[in-house]
């Protein structure tokens, strides 16, 4: 990893008219979540699910756990609470871009970006949260903020299993209702998602033509959900720039090189680094001020 890279990158976010934010599974392990991976926290939080299941990640437990509403909803139940966390890097990555209008696509369902301070209605989840939840019948047009439920219903688990009467439900037709992830082919599009949409569209005519820096943290080289979309819109747009971190498969399309930096490294360290060099930058700046 090259230090001037980096320096380069910084003078584009302060030099930037607004930052669009594309982020990832890979920016969710430099944060220390790995939903792939059989860690201590994995191991802490699905210990009993892991020897009863054989299932070696949080992520294979998902698809594994869910026989019936009690288990799923004690293992989900889990992942909300132990995987939907404020952290420190997220909250550094605030800080770099805080000061520059921006937006977020994420198909993130950990929720990092809203609580490490990003506005709910600039950050839009292409594959839900795992804190909301839905009717299965579609009673309501918006899916639940279900942090509090989740919290009440693991404080009666019993083993592996959510009981009945703690599920939650439908207050309209009394279904037990379901995590807002994709459901195999179905994913609900509620009316939270299409506001987010919109402002998403809104976003882009407001900095058509402007100096709009592309940030891509953490997705895979074959990404077509939010890579290839930041791609296309970096090609389209004549001032745009854009920058590829991810640890191991850098990929830019030849048509957006010119335009475009790919950084092979860890977003644990690289987000800080940069950070740094802001704040260094920025206190170099107000110390000439003075004089
Ligand atoms: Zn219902």
């Amino acid at each position: 990893m090259k230090m001037n890279n980096l320096e380069t990158i910084v003078e584009m976010i302060k030099d930037s008219d607004a930052i669009l934010i594309g982020a990832s599974n890979g920016l969710s392990i430099s944060e220390g979540y790995n939903i792939f991976a059989d860690d201590d926290r994995f191991k802490k939080v699905f210990g009993d699910f892991r020897e009863k299941y054989g299932i070696r990640s949080a992520l294979q437990g998902a698809m594994t756990a869910n026989n019936t509403d009690n288990e799923m909803w004690s293992y989900i139940g889990r992942m909300a609470q132990n995987y939907s966390t404020e952290t420190p890097l997220m909250k550094e990555l605030h800080e770099l871009v805080k000061d520059k209008p921006h937006f977020i696509l994420t198909s993130n369902t950990d929720g990092h970006f809203q609580k490490a301070g990003f506005k709910p209605d600039k950050v839009f989840e292409l594959e839900g949260n795992l804190t909301e939840m839905y009717c299965p019948n579609l009673c309501y047009g918006e899916v639940i903020d279900g942090e509090e439920l989740i919290d009440e219903m693991l404080k009666h688990e019993v083993g592996t299993e959510i009981p009945d009467e703690y599920l939650p439900k439908c207050s309209h037709c009394g279904s037990v209702l379901k995590p807002h992830l994709p459901d195999g082919h179905f994913f609900f599009q509620d009316n939270n998602y299409n506001k987010r949409y919109q402002n998403f569209q809104e976003f882009l005519e407001k900095y058509h033509n402007k100096k709009l820096l592309i940030l891509e943290l953490g997705i895979g080289p074959y990404n077509q959900m939010i890579k290839a979309p930041l791609m296309q819109i970096a090609y389209a747009e004549p001032n745009a720039n854009y920058v590829t971190f991810n640890k191991g498969q850098i990929y830019i399309a030849p048509e957006i090189v010119s335009k475009s930096i790919g950084i092979d490294g860890d977003l644990s360290s690289i987000i800080p680094e940069m950070l740094n060099l802001m704040e260094t930058e920025n206190s170099k700046s107000e110390t000439n001020q003075n004089y």
